[in-house]
């Protein structure tokens, strides 16, 4: 099989990104590039995440064509090959539908630094994309525009892009990201939040930029 690794990678986050509470059962989905094969794998539609199986990951170009996979690809792969052909530097994207962003996208706000990992998104605050209907390329266009060179985006009625290098990075971004909406949510409930000094997150973003082991956050 194609991608053989890539496959067995998608398999392993999909149990992660459940077990962290990110999405529910078949909500979202994810895939991994392979810049020098030109190949994306991408998780199927409709395939609990629990259950699947490196078999059932589907491999496609970035034109749309399904190279090697029995089942059906998720509907939103031209918003991951889209993000792929755009961003020489993002070989992973993890797409989710987490209580938090969605709750926060559901307002078409974007989210304010809260606190310091919103760093993560590459920048001050992670934007809310126009909202279009899941799946088409208007989705997808919007997405890309909002995201433009940062690591996160909220998709406005819908969830949460988080982009990175590699699945490691993409499923941290999408996890401090998600947590960093649950606190401005409760945050906003139970009073006004305060949000960072322009000038201190201009030092965390620049911090989070080499982001890896040997960080301490
Ligand atoms: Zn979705």
């Amino acid at each position: 099989m194609l991608l053989q690794k890539e496959r067995e990678e998608l398999v392993k986050y999909g149990k992660m990104i459940i077990q962290a509470g990110l999405t529910k059962g078949t909500g979202g989905n994810f895939s991994v590039y392979n810049r020098e094969e030109g190949l994306m794998a991408i998780t199927p539609s409709g395939i609990p995440y629990m259950i699947m199986k490196p078999e059932d990951i589907v491999i496609m170009d970035l034109k749309g064509n399904i190279v090697e996979g029995e089942l059906v690809p998720s509907s939103e792969h031209a918003m991951h090959a889209m993000v792929y052909e755009k961003r020489s530097d993002v070989n992973a994207m993890v797409h989710m539908h987490s209580i938090f962003c969605t709750t926060l996208s559901a307002l078409n706000e974007s989210l304010p630094a809260v606190d310091y990992l919103v760093a993560f998104s590459g920048d001050k605050e992670v934007k809310c994309a126009k909202y279009a209907t899941y799946g088409t390329v208007e989705l997808a266009e919007n997405a890309l525009e909002a995201l433009g060179n940062q690591n996160a985006v909220l998709l406005a009625n819908h969830g949460l892009n988080a982009v990175a290098g590699n699945m490691m990075m993409a499923f941290a971004i999408a996890e401090q990201i998600e947590f960093c909406a649950e606190v401005y949510i409760r945050a906003r409930s139970a009073g006004t939040p305060v949000i960072l000094r322009d000038d201190e997150m201009t030092r965390m973003v620049k911090r989070f930029a080499n982001y890896g082991q040997k960080k301490e956050c």
